[in-house]
């Protein structure tokens, strides 16, 4: 099966590399693609309802065109009006449609029980409650409200710190500014320090 999709997508690949390097000698010929090209666009958003909204990844915020067709989002590019971006995205934005439809989004997880060797696979709401319960109980366990120490005279320092060290959140990138909100504010809440996302532009 695997293999199938992979010559799939091969054989996929190679009909547009045909495609694009066919279109490259039209052009270097002197044609021009433009018409070509946006009569291309104009086909996959046919009959579609445009939807203005924002690129969810960064503070940039990008505007854009999300098309839908019977209750689908068929297309995501960059909204023209808008004196932000005005019609271009970055590669992270470009990539937004693939956020919303990916057959390649992972559903399950694999799970392996401590001292197991053998890997087994979970569904997401289960990966999700196990997640919480160990948050639950680690931090049940580990909070501190004061820290003891000494000053730089070698005096005993004592400080409130409400904090519990022994948890650590890295956010990846495909998470978008309001859920990177909401997430820190629990963090925060529950006392964590070791914070960290990946894309802060
Ligand atoms: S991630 Fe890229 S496209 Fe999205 S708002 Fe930021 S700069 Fe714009």
């Amino acid at each position: 099966m695997g293999d199938q999709f992979t010559q799939t997508s091969r054989r996929q690949f190679f009909r547009g590399a045909g495609v694009a390097a066919g279109a490259g000698t039209l052009a270097g010929l002197g044609f021009d693609l433009k018409p070509v090209q946006a009569a291309a666009t104009k086909l996959k958003i046919k009959g579609a309802r445009e939807v203005p909204s924002i690129c969810p990844y960064c503070a940039v915020g990008c505007a854009q065109i999300v098309s839908v067709r019977q209750g689908e989002i068929v297309n995501i590019e960059g909204h023209p009006d808008s004196p932000i971006n005005r019609g271009t995205l970055c590669p992270k934005g470009s990539a937004t449609f693939q956020l919303a439809v990916n057959p390649n989004r992972l559903t399950k997880v694999k799970y392996r029980a401590p001292h197991a060797t053998e890997w087994e696979e979970r569904d997401l709401d289960w990966a999700m409650d196990r997640i919480a319960q160990r948050v639950k109980e680690t931090r049940d366990r580990d909070l501190r409200d004061s820290w003891e120490g000494k000053d730089r005279d070698g005096k005993p320092l004592h400080k409130r710190v409400n904090h519990c060290s022994t948890i650590a959140s890295l956010g990846g990138a495909t998470m978008d500014n309001e859920w990177n909100y909401a997430h820190l504010k629990l963090w925060r809440a529950l006392g964590l320090i070791w914070l960290e996302n990946q894309a802060r532009i």
